[in-house]
C-alpha cells in the first residue's frame, strides 16, 4: 500500500512494507530475473503454505495496530506469512526467496538480510501489541538456485522496535510537512513560468489558452497546430504552470528523441534559473547500460547485485539538484557512484516533477513503467503526447503479436540441444506448431498468401498458463546453471507464445490472419481505442499535440479519447501566405494502374519546374516502387538526384543535408511519404525551395488494411476514410510541412494527381492553404504559376 495521510483527521495509514522501505531506503532484495521473481516467490509460498496446512498452522494472518504520535495517529497494517503455535511459544515465520545458493544462505544471519529482518520484527511488534506472548521470529529463506531452505532466527525487542517505528513515523510527518511547504513553493513558482520568447508567436497565445482551458475544465485536448506556432512552448508553459499550481506532475511522451531535445531547449528557456524543480529525460535501459553484456541478472551484472545493498540516496539527491536531468547526467552520476544508471534514473524519476520519455513507457504493455506510473496514481499526472499522430500506428503494433512455425522449429532445435530445457517444452512447442500449421493448412486458395482465420481462444488460454510455467522454469534452470537468462531462440519463442496468449485473451477489436509465405499466425489489432483509452482515462488530463491531428474525430475515435471529456483545437500556419505557393496539378493520374503510363509526364513536371530556379527540391512518393519508376525517367535531370534508400542510416541523412546546404547545383530529393525524409528531418534555414507531392500515400491495399476498412465501416460507416484516406492525407500534409520551417522560408508545394482535385481528398487539406476556395490552387500550367511566384518575390 502507499502511505496515506489525512490532514483533517491527522491520521497516517501505512503498511509494514512502507515502513520497511523507509527503514532501508533502496534496499530491495532482488532476485535477478525480476519478471519471474514474483512467480518464484509465489511458488515457494504455495509450497510452504501447503506444508503448513498439513500441520494446521495459520497462514497469511492480517494484523493491524494504532499508534499515537503527538497530534497524529498512525495505523500500521500487515500480513504475516505463517504463525506456528507450539506448546510454550508462538513462532512467526516470514517466507522469502533469494537468488543465492543454499551454501550462502547457511552462513546468513538476520543482519545480512536487514529488510527481511526488520519486516519480521515489525510483525512481531504488531502481534505483541495485539496480545500475543512469547513470540519467536524465524525467516524462512528459500534458495532459487537449489531449492534449499534456511531457517534464520530473528531477535526482537519490543521497546527498540517501538522507538524505530516512532522515529520513522516522525520522519514521515516531517516529510509531509515539508511536502506541504513544497506545494506552496511550487504554487509560487507557477507565477514565474512564462513564455520562452519576449513576444508570443502568432496563434501561440491562443494555443496556450486552449491548453489551459482543457486543464482547468479537466478535459483532454487534441491540439493541431502547424510548424511555426511554437507548439512545444504553447503546451509546456501552461501545462507546467497548471501542474505547479495544482500539485500535479507531467509525463511528456514522445515518439522520437529529436523532439525530446526541443522539450529540453524549451524548458531551459522557461524555467527561472533558480527554480527548484527537475525534469528527467528517460533513456532505454540498453542504451544507458555501461556493460558490454547487457543482462540484468544478479550473477552477470555486479551493478544489479550491488544495487540493493547500497543506498543511492546521495546520487539521487545530486541528480535532483539539477533542473534538467539528461541521460548523460545519469550516466555520469551512475559512474561516479558505481551504480546502475537505469535503476538510478528510475529512482530519481520517482521524485522528478517532469518526466520525458518514449510512448512505450506509458502505452506498451510490455515496457510500461508501472513502478513509476502505477495506474492508481496517474490522476496526479498530466500526460502530454507529442507528435500524437504517430501513436495510432505504434499502438496497433503493441497489440498485434505474431508467432511463426519457423521460430518454433528453431526453438525446438535449441531445446533439444540444451541441457537446461525444462520438461514439457518440446511437447508444448509441438502442440502450438501443429495448431498453427493446421490453421495454415486451411488456405482457401493457392493465390492467397494471407487469409483470415479463427483461433480457439481456449486453446491459447490453456497454452498460456503452461508457457508461463515453462518459461519460468527455463529461466530458473538457466539461472541455476549460471547462464544468461535473456535472449536465445528458445526464450524468445516462448516469450512470443506467452505474449500471443496474453494478447489474444484481451477484450477489443482484433482479427487473426495467417501468412503462408512466412508460416506466421498474426493477431491484427484493428482498433487500439479500448486499450489506449483506458490509459488515457487514468490520467488527470491528456494533451495530444501534432501538426496533423485532423480530422480530430478520427484521432479521438482510434485513440479512445472519451468524446464528452475531450476538446479539440486547430490553428493555421502563422507564416505569411505570400511566402508559399501551393499548386494542384489535376490533369495527371497517379493511381496505381496508371503510374507506368503517366510516369514520363510526372518526371517532366519535376524537371520543368526544378529548372526554373536553381535550388533544392524534394519529391515525395507513395512508395519506393513509384519513386524508382520516376527516377528511371529522370536520368537526364539537370542537377543532382538524391534518392532515398530503403534502409537509411543517420549518416545518409547527415550527408544529404550537407549536400543541400552546399547548394553546388540544383538538388532533387526523391523520397517516400511517411518516411524519415518526409517526417523526421527538419529542413531548417530555407533548405528546401520547393516540394512535389506525387499522388497520395494511401496505405497499400492489403488484407490487413481491408480488415481495418471493414471494421471501421461497421463501427463508424467510414471504412475507407479511417483505413486509407486519413492516414494517407496525414502523410501528404506531413511531407508538405517540410517546406516552411520559419517566417523567412519561401517556396512552393505542388500536389500532383487527379485525386487532389476531388472534394474527398482536398477537403482534408489545411484550411489556411487557400483564401476562399480550394479552386484557387488548381492550375492548368503549374510551371507558369511557379515562374510567376518566383518573379513576384
Ligand atoms: S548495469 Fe546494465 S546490465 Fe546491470 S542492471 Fe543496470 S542495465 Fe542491467
Amino acid at each position: 500500500m502507499t502511505i496515506r495521510i489525512d490532514d483533517s483527521t491527522r491520521t497516517i495509514q501505512m503498511g509494514v512494507g512502507d515502513l520497511v522501505r523507509l527503514i532501508n531506503p533502496s534496499e530491495t532484495f532482488r532476485t535477478g530475473s525480476s519478471q519471474f521473481a514474483a512467480h518464484w516467490g509465489q511458488q515457494a509460498h504455495k509450497r510452504l503454505y501447503g506444508e503448513a496446512a498439513l500441520n494446521k498452522r495459520s497462514t497469511e494472518v492480517h494484523v493491524s495496530h494504532s499508534l499515537a504520535l503527538g497530534e497524529y495517529s498512525a495505523v500500521i497494517t500487515g500480513r504475516i506469512d505463517l504463525i506456528v503455535e507450539a506448546a510454550d511459544k508462538t513462532i512467526v515465520q516470514e517466507i522469502k526467496t533469494v537468488a543465492a545458493p543454499g551454501q550462502t544462505l547457511e552462513a546468513a544471519t538476520e543482519d545480512s538480510l536487514p529488510s527481511f529482518r526488520d519486516q519480521l520484527r515489525l510483525y512481531l511488534y504488531l502481534l505483541e501489541c495485539s496480545g500475543y506472548k512469547n513470540l519467536h521470529g524465524e525467516l524462512v529463506v528459500v534458495s532459487l538456485m537449489d531449492g534449499s531452505i534456511a531457517r534464520i532466527p530473528v531477535t526482537y525487542d519490543l521497546g527498540a522496535v517501538y522507538l524505530l517505528i516512532r522515529s520513522v513515523l516522525l520522519g514521515v510527518v516531517r516529510e509531509h510537512e515539508q511536502s506541504t511547504a513544497r506545494k506552496d513553493y511550487r504554487r509560487s513558482l507557477a507565477k514565474r513560468i512564462g513564455f520562452p520568447h519576449e513576444e508570443a508567436r502568432r496563434y501561440q497565445e491562443e494555443a496556450a489558452a486552449s491548453v489551459r482551458n482543457a486543464l482547468e475544465t479537466r478535459n483532454n485536448l487534441l491540439l493541431s497546430a502547424p510548424t511555426g506556432v511554437g507548439k512545444t512552448a504553447a503546451v509546456l508553459a501552461p501545462a507546467l504552470r497548471f501542474a505547479l499550481e495544482n500539485d500535479l506532475r507531467i509525463f511528456w511522451a514522445s515518439g522520437k528523441s529529436s523532439h525530446q531535445e526541443i522539450v529540453a531547449t524549451t524548458l531551459r528557456l522557461i524555467l527561472p534559473p533558480d527554480a527548484q524543480i527537475s525534469a528527467l529525460f528517460l533513456m532505454a535501459k540498453e542504451k544507458l547500460c555501461p556493460n558490454e553484456l547487457f543482462s540484468c541478472e544478479e550473477h552477470l551484472c555486479r551493478y544489479s547485485q550491488e544495487y540493493s545493498a547500497r543506498s543511492n540516496q546521495a546520487a539521487v539527491k545530486a541528480l535532483l539538484q539539477q533542473q534538467l536531468i539528461l541521460p548523460e547526467d545519469v550516466i555520469r552520476v551512475a559512474r561516479e557512484n558505481d551504480t546502475c544508471p537505469f535503476e538510478l534514473s528510475l529512482q530519481a524519476a520517482s521524485n522528478a516533477d517532469f518526466i520525458v520519455g518514449d510512448y512505450n513507457y506509458v502505452f506498451d504493455p510490455k515496457s510500461s513503467l508501472r513502478r513509476l506510473l502505477p495506474p492508481k496514481n496517474r490522476r496526479g499526472w498530466i500526460l502530454i503526447i507529442d507528435e500524437a499522430h504517430n501513436l495510432y500506428s505504434r499502438a496497433r503494433g503493441y497489440f498485434s503479436p505474431s508467432i511463426s512455425v519457423e521460430d518454433m522449429q528453431e526453438a525446438s532445435r535449441a531445446a533439444g540441444e540444451s541441457h537446461v530445457a525444462p520438461d514439457g517444452v518440446l511437447s508444448l512447442l509441438d502442440e502450438v506448431k501443429t495448431y498453427v500449421s493446421e490453421i495454415g493448412g486451411a488456405r482457401p486458395s493457392e493465390r492467397q498468401n494471407q487469409f483470415i482465420v479463427e483461433i480457439d481462444k481456449n486453446f491459447f488460454r490453456a497454452i498460456g498458463g503452461r508457457t508461463k510455467e515453462i518459461l519460468s522454469d527455463y529461466f530458473l534452470a538457466r539461472l541455476r546453471a549460471g547462464m544468461e537468462t535473456g535472449e536465445d531462440p528458445l526464450a524468445r519463442c516462448l516469450t512470443d507464445i506467452d505474449t500471443f496468449c496474453t494478447m489474444s485473451a484481451l477484450e477489443g477489436d482484433f482479427a487473426f490472419l495467417f501468412d503462408s509465405t512466412a508460416a506466421l499466425l498474426k493477431q491484427v489489432c484493428l482498433d487500439p481505442s479500448l486499450q489506449i483509452g483506458k490509459i488515457i482515462n487514468s490520467f488527470f488530463s491528456v494533451i495530444a499535440v501534432s501538426a496533423t491531428l485532423e480530422p480530430h474525430r478520427f484521432f479521438q475515435d482510434v485513440l479512445g479519447f472519451p468524446a464528452d471529456e475531450t476538446i479539440a483545437a486547430s490553428f493555421p500556419s502563422p507564416f505569411h501566405r505570400e511566402n508559399r505557393k501551393i499548386v494542384i496539378v489535376p490533369n495527371v493520374s497517379t493511381t496505381y494502374r496508371d503510374r507506368t503510363r503517366t510516369a514520363p509526364g510526372v518526371a517532366h513536371i519535376l524537371q520543368e519546374i526544378s529548372v526554373i530556379k536553381p535550388g533544392n527540391y524534394a519529391a515525395f512518393f507513395p512508395s519506393y516502387a513509384y519513386l524508382r519508376l520516376i527516377a528511371t525517367h529522370l536520368q537526364d535531370f539537370c542537377g543532382n538526384l538524391v534518392i532515398q534508400k530503403e534502409t537509411l542510416q543517420k549518416s545518409d541523412i547527415v550527408e544529404m543535408v550537407r549536400v543541400l546546404r552546399e547548394r553546388r547545383s540544383t538538388n532533387l530529393i526523391l523520397a517516400v511519404q511517411g518516411g524519415s525524409l518526409a517526417e523526421g528531418v527538419d529542413y531548417s534555414d530555407n533548405l528546401l525551395d520547393g516540394i512535389f507531392i506525387v499522388g497520395v500515400g494511401l496505405p497499400e491495399l492489403s488484407l490487413e488494411n481491408e480488415l481495418l476498412k471493414a471494421h471501421f465501416d461497421e463501427k463508424y460507416s467510414a471504412g475507407f476514410q479511417y483505413a486509407y484516406l486519413y492516414p494517407g492525407m496525414m502523410r501528404v500534409i506531413q511531407s508538405a510541412g517540410r517546406l516552411i520551417r520559419s517566417a523567412d522560408d519561401i517556396g512552393f508545394i505542388i500536389l500532383i494527381g487527379r485525386r487532389y482535385a476531388t472534394p474527398a481528398y482536398n477537403s482534408l487539406l489545411p484550411r489556411d492553404w487557400y483564401r476562399y476556395s480550394i479552386e484557387e490552387l488548381i492550375a492548368s500550367d503549374a510551371a507558369a504559376e511557379v515562374r510567376a511566384f518566383w518573379d513576384s518575390l
